[in-house]
C-alpha cells in the first residue's frame, strides 16, 4: 500500500495567536491531539499521524512530545483497529461531522483489570483533525451499575422480575417459529413469612439467598431462573414438550432446595412449592404467568414441596369463581339478598324470645341459595362485607318497624371482622334506624375469631361496651373453646347442632350428653346465655331442658322463613 503523508504543520512560533492557541491547550485537562490522515491511492484514508498535542496528551500517552510526534495512529494506539476508530476519524474528516462517544478501550490503562474507555469528539480543523478525548471509565461502570439494578436482584445475585419476563416473551417467540413448547415454572418458598416474621428479616434474606442459589443450581443448562417477587422465583425452560419433561424439572427443582441446611443457627431443610404451565402457540406471558400462579395456589393446597401442572379443570374453577364474583357483585347491586328470620325460644314455654338473621340468595335463574352456595365464594372476594351490611340494613329496618320481637342475631365471618370498615358500617346501620344496642346480638364462629383474634377482639369488646351481645356460634367445633370463653368478651354461646342431633342418635350419646352436660354448668358459672341449635324432637328438647339448656333453636320450633313483609334491599 502506498500511504502519502500530507504533513501540514505550520509553526508561528513567532505569531502571537500560536502562543496564544498553545497556551490555551496546555491549560486544558482534557487531552488534545491534532492528527493529519494518510492516504492510500484511492484517496481512502488509512491511518493518521499526530502533528501535535497539549501537555495533557502527552501526559496521557506517557511519552515524551518529541518521541511521539510523526508517529503513525495505528502503531501506537493498541487495540484501536478493533474499536473501529480509525474509519470514526476518517469519518469525522472527510465528511466534517464531529463524532461523539467513540469508546475505545486503552489496553495500557487498566482499571479493576479492564481496559479505561474514552470517549473522543474530532473537527476538522483545515486538513487536519482536532481531538479532544475524555475518561468515560466512570461513567460506563454507572451505567453497567444501572444495568445491574434494572435487570438484577441484588438480594440473590440472580435475574429480577423484568428480566425474566423479557425472556420468557423472547422464549415464546422462538418456541412460536419452530413449534416447541416453554415450560413455566412459578416457585414459593415453603413457609417463607414464617421464618422471616418468627427469625426476623436478616434470616428471611439469607433463605432467599439460599433457596435461591439452590434453585439456580437446579435449572437445566438450557433454562433461566430469576426471583420474581417477594419468596417467588420464575423458572423458563425451553423444549420442555410433556409431562415426562415437567416432572423432570420440577422434581429436580424440588430436589435442589430440599438440601438440609443451617442458618440463624438452625438447621432446616427448606422446600419450594411449584406451579407449572406449559406453552400453547397462541400463549403469552401474562396468561402464562397467570396459570403457573394458579397452579401455585392449588399445589399449596395439595401439598407443601409438591408441584402442580396448571390444567383445565383449574382453569373452569377459576372462571366459575370469577364468574360467581362478577354475579354476586350484581346480586348486590339489584337487591338479590333476602333475609329469613328463626326464631330462638325459651325451651321451657316455647315463646319467641329472638330471632337469628339468615341470609339467601333470591337468585334470577336458580331460585333460592344458601349461604353454603355462595358465602365462601363472598368471603374469597370479600363481597361479604357488602352483603353483612345489606342484611344489617334489613335487620335494623325490619326492628326499627316493629316487625320483630325481641333480639335478632346477626351472623359475621372472619373476613367481616378482618375488614377495617365492618364495624364502623355495623354501628352507622344501627344509628340510621336508631336500633338500641340490645336489641342486637353478633354470632361468630371460633374459626372466625381464632384466625382474626388480635383485630377481632378489639371489635368485639368495642360491640360488647355498647350493650349489643356476641354469643359464640356453633361451639364445640372449633379446638379452643374453653380458653376462648375466657379470653373474648362473649355474652353467650350456641351448641352446635351435630351435639344436639348425637343427644338422641343410636351411636355413642354419652358424650354429647356429658358435652351438653358440661357446657351447660360452665355457661352457668360464667354466667354465660346459652342457646342450643337445631333441635328437631320433643326428646332434645327435653334432653337439653333437664341438662339446664333455658333456650333453643330448631326446626322443631320454627324453620328460617322470610317475614311476611320483608322485601328485598336495594343497594343504594
Ligand atoms: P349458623 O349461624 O350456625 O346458622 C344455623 C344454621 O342451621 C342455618 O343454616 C339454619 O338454617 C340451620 N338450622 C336451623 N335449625 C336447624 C335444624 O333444626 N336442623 C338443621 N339441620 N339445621 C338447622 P343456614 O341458613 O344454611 O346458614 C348456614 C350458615 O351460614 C350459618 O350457620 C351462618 O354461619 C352462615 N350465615 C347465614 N347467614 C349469614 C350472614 O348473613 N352472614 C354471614 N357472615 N354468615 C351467615
Ligand atoms: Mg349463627
Ligand atoms: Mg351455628
Amino acid at each position: 500500500m502506498n500511504c502519502h503523508a500530507y504533513f501540514v504543520m505550520t509553526h508561528h512560533e513567532d505569531s502571537r495567536n500560536a502562543i496564544l492557541l498553545r497556551a490555551a491547550m496546555d491549560t486544558m485537562l482534557d487531552p488534545m491531539v491534532m492528527l493529519t490522515p494518510l492516504r492510500d491511492d484511492d484517496g481512502v484514508i488509512v491511518n493518521f499521524v499526530t502533528v501535535d498535542g497539549n501537555d495533557a496528551f502527552f501526559r496521557h500517552i506517557n511519552t515524551p512530545r518529541e518521541d511521539y510526534l510523526g508517529t503513525p495512529l495505528l502503531d501506537t494506539v493498541p487495540g484501536q483497529e478493533e474499536a473501529g476508530l480509525l474509519q470514526a476519524y476518517a469519518h469525522a474528516f472527510d465528511s466534517g461531522e464531529p463524532f461523539i462517544a467513540v469508546e475505545v478501550p486503552n489496553a495500557d490503562e487498566m482499571q479493576g483489570g479492564r481496559p479505561r474507555l474514552f470517549d473522543f469528539y474530532g473537527r476538522r480543523a483545515l486538513d487536519q483533525l482536532v481531538l479532544t478525548f475524555r475518561d468515560v471509565t466512570d461513567r460506563a461502570q454507572e451505567r453497567q451499575q444501572l444495568e445491574y439494578l434494572a435487570y438484577f436482584d441484588p438480594l440473590t445475585g440472580l435475574h429480577n422480575r423484568t428480566w425474566s419476563r423479557n425472556e420468557l416473551e423472547r422464549q415464546l417467540t422462538i418456541a412460536r417459529a419452530n413449534g416447541s413448547r416453554v415450560g413455566v415454572f412459578f416457585l414459593g418458598i415453603d413457609n417463607f413469612k414464617i421464618v422471616n416474621d418468627s427469625l426476623g428479616h436478616a434470616a428471611g434474606d439469607e433463605l432467599l439467598h439460599l433457596v435461591g442459589q439452590r434453585i439456580a443450581d437446579g435449572v437445566p443448562d438450557t433454562g433461566s431462573c430469576a426471583r420474581f417477587g417477594s419468596d417467588e422465583f420464575l423458572v423458563v425452560v425451553p423444549n420442555v414438550d410433556d409431562d415426562e419433561a415437567i416432572a423432570e424439572v420440577a422434581d429436580n427443582l424440588n430436589a435442589a432446595v430440599s438440601e438440609e441446611a443451617t442458618f440463624a443457627g438452625f438447621t432446616v431443610v427448606p422446600s419450594v412449592t411449584i406451579g407449572v404451565a406449559l406453552s400453547e402457540p397462541d400463549s403469552d406471558a401474562s396468561s402464562l404467568l397467570r396459570d403457573t400462579d394458579s397452579a401455585l395456589v392449588r399445589a399449596k393446597i395439595s401439598r407443601r414441596g409438591s408441584w402442580q401442572r396448571f390444567d383445565n379443570q383449574m382453569f373452569a374453577d377459576i372462571h366459575r369463581r370469577l364468574s360467581v364474583e362478577a354475579e354476586l357483585r350484581t346480586a348486590l347491586a339489584n337487591g338479590e339478598f333476602v333475609v329469613f328470620y328463626q326464631p330462638i325460644v325459651n325451651l321451657t314455654d316455647d315463646s319467641v324470645i329472638g330471632h337469628e338473621a339468615l341470609v339467601r340468595w333470591q337468585h334470577p335463574e336458580r331460585g333460592l341459595l344458601g349461604p353454603f352456595d355462595f358465602l365462601p365464594t363472598a368471603e374469597e372476594s370479600g363481597l361479604v362485607v357488602g352483603i353483612g351490611i345489606e342484611v344489617m340494613r334489613v335487620v335494623c329496618s325490619d326492628i326499627a318497624a316493629g316487625r320483630l320481637a325481641g333480639s335478632v342475631s346477626v351472623n359475621v365471618s372472619a373476613v367481616e371482622l378482618a375488614s377495617p370498615r365492618w364495624l364502623a358500617g355495623f354501628q352507622q346501620t344501627m344509628a340510621e334506624h336508631g336500633v338500641a344496642a340490645d336489641r342486637l346480638v353478633v354470632e361468630v364462629t371460633e374459626t372466625a375469631v381464632l384466625s382474626v383474634l388480635d383485630a377481632a377482639s378489639d371489635d368485639l369488646r368495642t360491640l360488647r361496651a355498647l350493650g349489643i351481645g356476641v354469643h359464640l356460634d356453633d361451639f364445640g367445633t372449633g379446638y379452643s373453646s374453653i380458653s376462648l370463653l375466657r379470653d373474648l368478651p362473649v355474652s353467650g354461646l350456641k351448641l352446635d347442632r351435630r351435639f344436639v342431633a348425637d343427644l338422641t342418635s343410636e351411636s355413642e350419646p354419652g358424650f354429647a350428653h356429658a358435652l351438653a352436660d358440661g357446657v351447660a354448668a360452665l355457661m352457668s358459672g360464667l354466667n354465660l346465655v346459652g342457646i342450643a341449635e337445631g333441635i328437631e324432637t320433643p326428646e332434645q328438647a327435653s334432653a337439653l331442658i333437664s341438662q339446664g339448656w333455658k333456650f333453643g333453636q330448631g326446626y322443631l320450633y320454627g324453620r328460617p322463613a322470610p317475614l311476611p313483609a320483608t322485601v328485598p334491599v336495594r343497594a343504594e
